[in-house]
């Protein structure tokens, strides 16, 4: 059997115009624009005037948690943690995380993200659901080590690193701190060589509660990013999963060393965290800012564009100021072009070929200036086609895989009793 011709999509439309996108063998964009054509007899994906788009970035997230969606969804954080979350995460196998990963992937492929953040248990069966899914996604193995010897953690910290490195392809490895209070003084340094050493990047929570803060304070005397600062791991390698707490002179230093900030907006409303990320400071500070949903234990959907038109609207809310964020700059920080860090694929020849064809038809997107319209109207029944590495995932919102993937994270959530 022959390798199928690269991908040649026309009559699609981006800015206006009416253009073509061809994919080149290695799933690059190799042509853009109105001059793209069919050859005679050359097999096309007609578009229809489907709307082109770049992917959106979920910047923060924990992929698996899938399994833990709708469960004990009422109760306080440190109950729900206790006794949904970690008696049934001390049970969980490689093949639960899968099967939960896979059916992120899904979720995450209709409402349009192709590329995320990731910090969960065996991360080696995310990266390979996120593989089979056709996704791409950066992922780190949680560490921990109060309770713990650091020496262990940290010689885990390295293996995992390694172990992840070797998928290549669409997973880039990652250190994952889970915080720091969960993690010593001695293995956020270790992490800090590791990062350097390797250039790996390192996603670390930071800064989503008041007490969080409060702690650092009494316990170090220099708020949370000061104190990442002192240990090396605040670099242009570093993504910030939060900052709600953040105040300016750790937004000018964030800024400063490059660092990425990731704004979570529905999962910390859900959890009551008191606050909302100040994207007006972060702009003025220059800041590198993304969007992302966090685990489905917490928010509890993967979809960016509900968390895009809440982070919107939460920013314009707290500030009493309905300027407070151009749909422009919210869009942007929704597909990550707010922080390269992140790893965005923007619609350009040369870069990978991962785009999506919104449906032009319907309703929410039919009147209106189309960024506005996908900020504040737009729902993932708007995405009709999803495009990674010049492959298509999914088209007219069908999804092959849609079923099989759905039953076998059942059976896994409920060998798990969830
Ligand atoms: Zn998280």
């Amino acid at each position: 059997m022959s390798k199928p011709a690269p991908l040649l999509v026309t009559g699609a439309r981006l800015d206006g115009e009416t253009i073509g996108l061809r994919c080149a063998d290695d799933g690059t964009i190799a042509a853009l624009g109105p001059d793209v054509l069919a050859a005679p007899g050359e097999e096309a994906f007609e578009a229809a005037g489907a709307i082109l788009v770049p992917p959106l970035v979920n910047g923060h997230t924990h992929a698996a948690m899938t399994l833990f969606r709708g469960s004990g969804g009422d109760l306080p954080l440190m109950p729900w943690l206790e006794e949904r979350i970690w008696p049934v995460e001390a049970k969980l196998e490689p093949d639960d995380v899968y099967w939960g990963a896979r059916l992120a992937c899904l979720e995450m492929t209709r409402s349009g993200t192709t590329r995320f953040w990731d910090m969960y248990w065996h991360p080696e069966a995310t990266a390979q659901a996120v593989a089979d899914a056709g996704l791409r996604a950066t992922i780190g193995a949680p560490m921990f080590d109060r309770g713990g010897d650091p020496k262990v953690a940290q010689a885990e910290a390295r293996e995992s690193l390694e172990m992840l490195a070797a998928f290549g392809g669409p997973i880039t490895a990652a250190l994952a701190p889970h915080s720091i209070y969960m993690v010593g003084e001695e293995s956020l340094a270790f992490l800090a060589e590791l990062s350097a050493e390797s250039g790996a990047p390192v996603q670390i929570h930071l800064s989503e509660t008041k007490p969080e803060v409060d702690d650092c304070l009494g316990e170090r005397g220099r708020r949370p990013a000061a104190y990442l600062d002192d240990l090396g791991l605040l670099s242009e390698r570093t993504v910030l999963a939060h900052g709600v707490w953040l105040d300016d002179e750790e937004l000018a230093l964030i800024a400063a060393r490059g660092a990425t900030v990731v704004s979570n907006p529905a999962a910390n409303m859900k959890l009551a965290v008191g606050k909302i990320f100040d994207w007006p400071s972060a702009r003025a500070a220059e800041v590198q800012v993304g969007l992302g949903t966090d685990g489905a234990g917490s928010n509890d959907s993967l979809d960016l564009l509900t968390d895009l038109k809440l982070f919107a609207l939460a920013q314009r809310h707290a500030a009493a100021d309905a300027t407070a964020i151009s749909v422009n700059d919210a869009w942007e920080i929704a597909t990550g072009a707010k922080a390269p860090a992140l790893g965005a694929t923007p619609l350009a020849v040369g870069e990978p070929a991962d785009f999506l064809l919104l449906d032009p038809a319907v309703p929410e997107l039919a009147i209106g200036e189309a960024t506005a319209d996908l900020v504040y109207a737009v729902d993932r029944t708007a995405v009709d086609t999803v495009v990674v590495a010049g492959k298509v995932l999914m088209r007219g919102g069908v999804q092959p895989e849609r079923n099989e993937v759905v039953a076998r994270a059942r059976e896994r959530a409920s060998r798990l009793g969830l």
